[in-house]
């Protein structure tokens, strides 16, 4: 975007959709700027709960690491604890839902607290470029000195690719079924991607 703040005229939850390295927290971090939206990264808040040792960061640390997917159940619970007690003008869904499973139940949960899901964008990038993206985000931390994800690694990226293409590529179906789909060309200048989906989130609050 241009730097400005645009607090959002109505509310609006939307998800980011897209394969791991696509860019998604970069761009949900900017419209949080922007527009005032409050950014759900069920990745984030995995990531505390190991970092801080609880019960169920053990549990999801070695799926984790593998590059798979952690179980429906526990991500669900993240995300409907923090519906229940966090107020929004709009939520940035980053990172969930990763399977239709998900996705039924956030439009469940959505219903129940009397709001709605008003756009998903799908955020297009090649699976090459992916694996160097995340390969570099790694060496950039490391260079500097800030701590390395650890399932940031060529390896990893592997299986975290395949499991997008599994369980999660088939939400864009699910979610253009019910009208609500975008897409931006998200390769590219990190600026140009956030005027797109800027512009997708204006003219929803303009309509
Ligand atoms: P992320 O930061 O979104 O790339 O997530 C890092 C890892 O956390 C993923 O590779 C999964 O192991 C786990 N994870 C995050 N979000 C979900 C989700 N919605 N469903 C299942 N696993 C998840």
């Amino acid at each position: 975007m241009d730097g400005q703040t645009k607090p959002l005229t109505r509310t609006v939850n939307l998800i980011l959709l897209g394969p791991p390295g696509a860019g998604k927290g970069t761009q949900a971090e900017i419209l949080v700027e922007t527009f005032g939206f409050k950014q759900l990264s069920t990745g984030d808040m995995l990531r505390a709960a190991k970092n801080s040792g609880t019960e169920m960061g053990n549990r999801v640390a070695g799926v984790m690491e593998r590059g798979e997917l952690v179980t429906d159940e526990i991500v669900v619970g993240l995300i409907e604890e923090q519906l229940a007690t966090v107020a929004a003008s709009g939520f940035i869904f980053d990172g969930f839902p990763r399977t239709l499973a998900q996705a039924d139940a956030l439009g469940t949960l959505l219903e129940k607290t009397g709001q709605s899901l008003d756009i998903v964008i799908e955020m297009q990038v090649d699976d090459a470029a992916l694996v160097e993206r995340i390969v570099g985000r790694a060496e950039k931390a490391r260079a500097a000195g800030q701590p390395v994800r650890a399932d940031d690694n060529a390896e990893t990226m592997t299986s975290r690719l395949a499991a997008y293409h599994e369980q999660t590529a088939p939400l864009i179906a699910y979610y253009r079924e019910k009208d609500v789909l975008k897409s931006v060309d998200a390769m590219g200048d990190i600026d140009r991607i956030a005027r797109d989906l800027g512009a997708i989130v204006t003219d929803v609050t303009d309509t």
